[in-house]
């Protein structure tokens, strides 16, 4: 069969999405491919098609159990022989799937990393008796410490893969787009001329929208009432927030149920059923939930709190419309969301194991990650725009179905304020961060700006009348622009740039999009 006839046997499809066929044709012809991909464009096809037309296993790596089980069945149901290799085997079991695999049964095999490079696996896969001709690396940005969950039994794979007696073609897939993970992709894995193939992260039927509301829960029952009959996620921070406002939304009489890694697995895959078979309406959970989730009406992602960077907001988000209907992605920020994020990378167990250095390196990475979360939250620029820049592509300027293409803006002179807020880390010595610059010119009597003698500061109390709010936007706008700078550690520390000195001392405007007074998110309840 060729591949298009086997989409259409086995799959059930006409046609191929956007890069599927380009990255199967390389495939055939025996070239390492890297597929760079938004979760949903459909990766595993790219490499389950070539699997069946080549002889020989392919092994696929996968970094989830769960994951893999639901691909093994997926297969198996449309009549693809394929199993699994991983940690929930007996021993029976696995010695009975390696004599299956040898005697030729399994065009395609899921194989957790970790075993790889253990006695028996090896013996398998170099006893000359089996034939492997692809290596297929799912979720392969797993291989980058830059990477979202770096796992170092990723790095064995190139390990593997040299002491096989033939290479095989490789073949690694990734929704990380950031230059960076490509290129360790790339390296780590050792793939040889890869075809390098990146689909569009814009996904036009999303809509995304911001709102830092005073109550956040209101506001999001608010949400839900103008979305009734409509399946959507609320995703949380925490297992205790998770729990919270699930009972809460119980309480209400809303079709909720949830998941997060303090329930049992029977709960868990219970709950999740519920979901996706629409007993439940609304999912409410913690980002546990999703990573292998194919339900494709999912009309709305609510993010109850900003999570710990833009590429865990554009997975969890894009889990929204994945049937191409119009669909909505809406965060709700809140400042205590950057304290618990902080407090997560301050606390990262994950860390742990490495040595300080890489910790530190890791660490610093979190945090700047974490601050163009926070600068997502706070631009008043087109924020799909913000996202696909993020991800190292361009974008319109303008989207028109994002909350601010559709909010007015004004654009407004900032200069006064610009130049206060810039003398006052400047008449600080530059020795503290945001709060405790915004909270001085503000005037705040609190015990902290009494202890560091901010009331002191020549600029104490001077923009008393600008909203707390909007004097963070104007140091966002700065921070942004260059103007200021903060210090990658724990304390982020506000620092003076090369052209801070343009505002203070040459005169130099600053202006800004600004939604015009009445607008201002935090002033109107409901998104959309
Ligand atoms: P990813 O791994 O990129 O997140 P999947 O491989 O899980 O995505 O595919 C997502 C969904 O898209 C699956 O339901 C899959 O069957 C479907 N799909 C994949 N390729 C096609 C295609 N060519 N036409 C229609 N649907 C497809
Ligand atoms: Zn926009």
């Amino acid at each position: 069969m060729t591949q298009y006839e086997i989409l259409k046997h086995y799959f059930g499809y006409d046609t191929f999405r956007d890069g599927q066929d380009v990255l199967i044709q390389n495939i055939l012809e025996g070239r390492d491919v890297l597929g760079v991909m938004p979760t949903g464009a459909g990766k595993s096809l790219c490499y389950q098609i070539p699997a069946l037309m080549m002889d020989g296993i392919t092994l696929v790596i996968s970094p989830l159990i769960s994951l893999m089980k639901d691909q093994v069945s997926n297969l198996n149901q449309v009549g693809i022989l394929a199993a699994y290799i991983n940690s929930s085997l007996t021993a029976a079991q696995y010695y009975k799937v390696l004599d299956l695999a040898r005697a030729g049964r399994y065009p395609i095999i899921y194989v957790a990393p970790e075993r790889l490079m253990s006695e028996d696996f090896l013996r398998f896969a170099l006893s000359g008796q089996v034939k492997i001709s692809m290596v297929a690396v799912d979720e392969a940005h797993c291989v980058s410490q830059w990477g979202q969950d770096f796992r170092p039994s990723y790095l064995k794979i190139v390990d593997f893969i040299n002491q096989l007696p033939v290479r095989p073609v490789v073949s690694a897939f990734t929704a990380t787009a950031t230059a960076q993970v490509r290129d360790d992709i790339i390296d780590i894995l050792m793939l040889r001329n890869p075809q390098v193939m990146t689909t569009g992260f814009n996904r036009p039927n999303l809509y995304f929208g911001v709102q830092s509301p005073k109550d956040k829960y209101a506001t999001m029952v608010n949400y839900l009432e103008r979305h009734k009959g409509e399946s959507g996620i609320i995703y949380c921070l925490t297992r205790k927030v998770v729990e919270e406002v699930c009972s809460q939304l119980i309480r209400e009489g809303f079709s909720v149920t949830r998941y997060h890694a303090g329930l049992s697995d029977s709960e868990r895959r219970h709950n999740q059923e519920d979901f996706i078979y629409d007993r439940a309406q609304i999912m409410v959970a913690t980002n546990a939930f999703g990573m292998g989730i194919d339900k494709s009406n999912v009309r709305f992602v609510v993010h109850y709190n900003m999570p710990k960077n833009m590429e865990s907001y554009y997975q969890e988000a894009g889990r929204a419309g994945r049937d191409g209907e119009p669909s909505e992605c809406i965060l709700l920020y809140g400042g205590q969301d950057v304290v618990t994020n902080q407090f997560f990378i301050d606390h990262n167990q994950d860390n742990e194991a490495l040595d300080p250095v890489t910790r530190e390196i890791v660490m610093e990475r979190d945090r700047e990650r974490l601050r163009k979360m926070t600068f997502y939250c706070f631009t008043n620029e087109c924020l799909r725009d913000y996202i696909l820049r993020y991800f190292g592509e361009y974008g319109s300027n303008y989207c028109g179905n994002c909350s601010n293409c559709l909010s007015q803006f004004e654009t407004v002179d900032v200069t006064d304020i610009s130049r206060i807020l810039i003398g006052c880390v400047e008449s600080c010595r530059q020795r503290y961060g945001t709060n405790v610059i915004i909270d001085t010119v503000r005037g705040a009597n609190t015990a902290k700006i009494r202890n560091y003698r901010m009331d002191e500061n020549p600029h104490y109390g001077e923009l008393a009348k600008v909203p707390a709010y909007k004097l963070r936007q104007v140091m966002n706008h700065l921070m942004l622009n260059g103007y200021l700078a903060v210090t990658n550690d724990e304390y982020a520390i506000v620092k003076l740039t090369g052209k801070s000195k343009g505002i203070l001392e040459e005169g130099e405007q600053v202006a800004m999009k600004m939604a015009r007074e009445a607008e201002h998110p935090a002033k109107v309840a409901g998104a959309s």
